[in-house]
């Protein structure tokens, strides 16, 4: 079975082609659109707040003829701007694009300007969003449609941003070739989309995140929620079963409902769930059209944690309704290992393992990453607060963590929030927190980098904060060494 529902051919690129593009925020996505539209033959300029000194490397990728506002988004830029592209990292919500509004100027992001250009070529989009798990399991449905034998462009919030796929396909005169185009969509690129629907639409979970962004939990769920809102009954929606907000939007989609769950008992009650993927006596089982299919048993896939065997089973519910065969598929779960920066094994030394997990940066996932371990876990918790409520934690530590150590701006309310659940230490930099955490751990202990927190206020993502942690711990490994030889 396939959904392969190939969409009807609008003329979007000829209407960029000559008309006048605002693009609003120069980061990897906001570069990336403002070479494609330049490439689309847009009349394009470009406006970021930041300095243009601070600006200069990313304006040496720019075509030499794009216009730029450096320093401040100025309202005379919409007298001669159709349409504005808005980079995720920009907050809708300040007067220019209250201004661009009542001027009655479409703002779009740049998830959907990729949609719109792509549109011609009716290939259907294969969209993931959630809070945690959608850089895995989007990497998963990428590798099973490969080995599936489709061809497939991915990206958004992963890797490379989508428009610049769009671009390289577009410049190799290659698009028409394209089957599927994957991506995992933050909320974020969410607010920004206007006619955008996926053929396939996942929600994995939803839990408190990015609170510094949205007036309430409401407010986020409305923009995950906007995954779905274009689809059509021809279109299909994933959902996970077990999480409760996720569950119920499955009454307000317009599309095809299907689920996962890792609850045994769900697949193991007959009926079973209604279509969907889920565990029964031990296997990850496929049940997408009246007749069930047992792909792997749990303890074969390859990459661990219950959290990825939600993503498992999501990624191979995508994955099926795509039309990928099931060795494909097992192929995949029984070889992915996981990504770098998700509880990732860095070394032991004299019997403590390290774990680089930098880029759980949410309670949520962090709860999730502890639940990896029975006990003697070290933490490392802390970096640039979005609004987070640590208190969850406090259950999940107890008997698990024996030692605590805070990292970043978000120190004091980290020792606030979980103050007497376990030992704690304040670290200055990421070396300083592998060393206090070496301090306080034994053999057969773990220490995990496992944050909680954004990185920008000591690093410049997430990977490179997880970098940092790993030369820390090479360089902790070299310092026990020389003292053990001496
Ligand atoms: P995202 O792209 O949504 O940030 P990733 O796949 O990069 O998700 O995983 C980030 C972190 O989220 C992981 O290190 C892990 O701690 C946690 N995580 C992964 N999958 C899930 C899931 N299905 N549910 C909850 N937490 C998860």
């Amino acid at each position: 079975m396939s959904i392969v529902n190939r969409q009807s051919s609008i003329k979007s690129q000829s209407s960029i082609k000559s008309s006048r593009v605002l693009v609003v925020g120069l980061g990897r996505s906001g570069l990336a659109a403002a070479r494609l539209l330049h490439f689309l033959k847009a009349e394009v300029t470009v406006t970021d707040t930041r300095d243009k000194n601070v600006l200069s490397q990313a304006l040496k990728n720019l075509p030499g003829d794009i216009r730029v506002e450096a320093g401040v988004h100025s309202p005379a830029l919409l007298e001669d701007t159709d349409m504005v592209v808005v980079s995720p990292g920009v907050s809708l919500n300040q007067p220019f694009f209250d201004l661009a509004g009542e001027r009655g100027i479409e703002v779009v992001g740049e998830m959907e300007l990729a949609f719109r250009v792509l549109r011609p070529y009716g290939i259907p989009w294969v969209a993931i969003t959630g809070t945690n798990g959608k850089s895995t399991t989007t990497t998963m449905i990428d590798l099973m449609l490969t080995r599936g034998g489709f061809r497939v462009i991915t990206g958004g919030n992963l890797g490379s941003a989508i428009t610049e796929e769009v671009l390289s396909c577009l410049k190799d005169d290659t698009a028409g070739d394209v089957e599927y185009v994957v991506v995992e969509v933050s909320s974020f690129q969410l607010e920004s989309i206007r006619e955008f629907a996926p053929s396939v639409a996942s929600i994995l979970n939803i839990t408190p995140d990015h609170l510094d962004r949205y007036r309430d939990m409401d407010g986020y769920i409305e923009a995950k929620a906007g995954i779905f809102r274009n689809q059509t009954r021809d279109d299909c929606l994933i959902l996970n079963l077990d999480d409760p907000l996720v569950r119920e939007l499955g009454s307000h989609a317009p599309s095809e409902v299907f689920y996962f769950s890792t609850q045994e008992s769900r697949g193991g009650v007959t009926p079973p769930i209604p279509r969907g993927a889920y565990l029964r006596e031990g296997w990850l089982c496929i049940n997408a059209d009246r007749k069930e299919d047992r792909i792997i048993r749990v303890q074969d896939v390859r990459i661990k944690g219950v959290h990825n065997i939600e993503n498992a089973l999501a990624a191979s519910l995508n994955a099926v309704l795509c039309g990928v065969d099931m060795a494909a598929i097992r192929d995949v779960l029984s070889e992915f290992s996981g990504l770098e920066h998700r509880m990732e094994f860095v070394e032991e030394i004299e019997g403590v393992g390290f774990y680089n997990d930098s880029k759980g940066t949410n309670t949520g996932s962090v709860i999730k990453s502890l639940e990896g371990f029975q006990d003697g876990v070290i933490l490392i918790l802390g970096g640039r607060d979005k609004g987070n409520d640590f208190t969850p934690l406090r259950e999940y530590m107890r008997g698990r963590v024996k030692g605590l150590v805070v990292i970043g701006e978000a120190r004091e309310k980290i020792l606030g929030q979980l103050d007497g659940v376990t030992a704690a230490l304040e670290a200055e930099d990421m070396a300083d927190a592998v060393t206090k955490a070496y301090s306080m751990a034994g053999a057969g202990n773990v220490v995990l980098l496992s944050p909680g927190c954004a990185s920008f206020d000591m690093f410049e993502d997430f990977e490179h904060r997880g970098k940092v942690f790993k030369e820390s711990v090479r360089s902790l490994m070299k310092r026990v060494l020389v003292v053990q030889n001496s």
